[in-house]
């Protein structure tokens, strides 16, 4: 069976078309700036050319026409007829509480999700708009939708709790969600297969753009670094991760940053970018330090700090710890971040495999054989456990 996968964002959209026979991804592509003028479509079948096409599409619906039109057409295309496509998967960020699994995704189940706008704004309420474009451009074909923060929700109370008025919480629906929840659950059981030992202690790593650091015991998530918001935890490409509260208030009260523009400071303007001066991209951060950028250096040593807390922080948490995974962009390939994080646990007995840590992308053990933790190298493929899960929902 063919399964579509959308990741629909507020003005862009990600979409792979994956056969599920042998799990390869048939054709993949993005659109950009959606109900902004110059939007693009790039299209890469696989084993074909690329093919873009720059038009001003409006809303999602174009958008998701333009991807089924690209998917059909007689050049670039890779299925003859829509029909072809058995299930399409949906990403979503924030579920809340109220979705601990994967789930068929029907008109009230999208009522239910509409409650959650509040819990990801700029993304739940795009998902759901390419919901509806589906529902009109395909009526009749199954959808399954994989919520970012199920595989959180086996938290622990004391772990997702933060420390203010339970009423307003409740009321709020505030505590720690999590985000990225998908690529650790994907990782995290790959971990288990290459242990051979489903009650294993790990912490997953996923280092991107965004990072989130997850504790995973036996197979299920007991703490991670994001919160209410993906903006927690340590620091990232533009988000500030960990930050005391009144930091924050000190800066409104200043008028150094507008209360209603805060979101986006702390969002957008911070993490590896705010503290270097330099750039969100680790790879320029790294280039820049190398040339003496002693910010750019900072930038660096805060994100590897904050990473060797969090592992230490969730070994207690767990009451020991078995492998440590690290995946996304700057997890799969920065040999130098991998090198130091796992340096700072050498005291635990963590031995690193200089040779097997030097690479990028490779599924891989990365510790000497002597380790007494091990650590592994996963490259995530969030796309595919979606499109695992909407096979197995709509088969069932
Ligand atoms: P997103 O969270 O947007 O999906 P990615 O997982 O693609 O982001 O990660 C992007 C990050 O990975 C960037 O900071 C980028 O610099 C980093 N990265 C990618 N390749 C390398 C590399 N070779 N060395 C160091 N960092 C890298």
């Amino acid at each position: 069976m063919k399964i579509l996968v959308l990741n629909c964002g507020s003005s862009s959209l990600k979409y792979q078309l994956i056969d599920m026979e042998d799990e390869s991804v048939m054709a993949k592509g993005l659109v950009d700036r959606i109900g902004i003028p110059d939007s693009l479509l790039s299209h890469k079948p696989t084993g074909k050319d690329k093919y873009e096409v720059k038009a001003d599409i409006e809303n999602h619906d174009v958008a998701i026409k333009m991807v089924f039109d690209a998917l059909v057409d007689k050049d670039h295309g890779v299925i003859g007829d829509l029909s072809e496509i058995g299930g399409v998967g949906h990403r979503y960020v924030n579920g809340g509480a109220l979705f601990p699994q994967s789930i068929i995704t029907d008109e009230a189940v999208i009522k239910d999700m509409e409650t959650t706008f509040a819990m990801a704004p700029l993304h739940n309420p795009a998902h759901v708009m390419g919901m509806r474009a589906c529902q009109k451009l395909m009526p009749g074909t199954p959808m399954v939708t994989v919520f970012d923060t199920s595989f959180h929700l086996t938290m622990p109370p004391k772990a997702y709790t933060y420390g203010i008025e339970s009423d307003v919480a409740e009321k709020y629906k505030i505590r720690r969600y999590g985000a990225h929840g998908t690529s650790h659950r994907y990782v995290s059981k790959r971990a288990y297969e290459l242990l051979g030992n489903e009650n294993a202690k790990i912490v997953t790593c996923h280092l991107g753009n965004g990072s989130s650091v997850t504790a995973v015991d036996a197979g299920k998530c007991i703490d991670t670094s994001m919160g209410f918001t993906p903006l927690a935890g340590v620091l990232m490409g533009t988000r500030c991760g960990d930050i005391d509260a009144s930091a924050v208030t000190y800066l409104i009260d200043n008028g150094v940053v507008k209360a209603e523009d805060m979101a986006n400071y702390l969002n957008k303007k911070c993490g590896l970018l705010g503290v270097s001066g330099v750039s969100s991209d680790l790879r320029e951060v790294e280039n820049a330090a190398a040339e003496g950028n002693e910010l750019a250096q900072k930038a660096i040593d805060m994100l590897y700090y904050g990473v060797e807390k969090y592992i230490g922080a969730y070994m207690v948490a767990m009451g020991g710890l078995d492998a440590i995974v690290f995946t996304a962009g700057i997890g799969e390939n920065s040999i130098a971040a991998r090198k130091a994080i796992l340096e700072s646990l050498s005291f635990l007995g963590v031995k690193v495999d200089e040779e097997a840590n030097n690479c990028r992308g490779e599924e891989r053990c990365i510790t000497a054989p002597d380790s007494k933790i091990k650590a592994f190298l996963i490259p995530t493929n969030e796309e595919l456990a979606i499109a695992r899960d909407t096979l197995e929902l709509i088969t069932k």
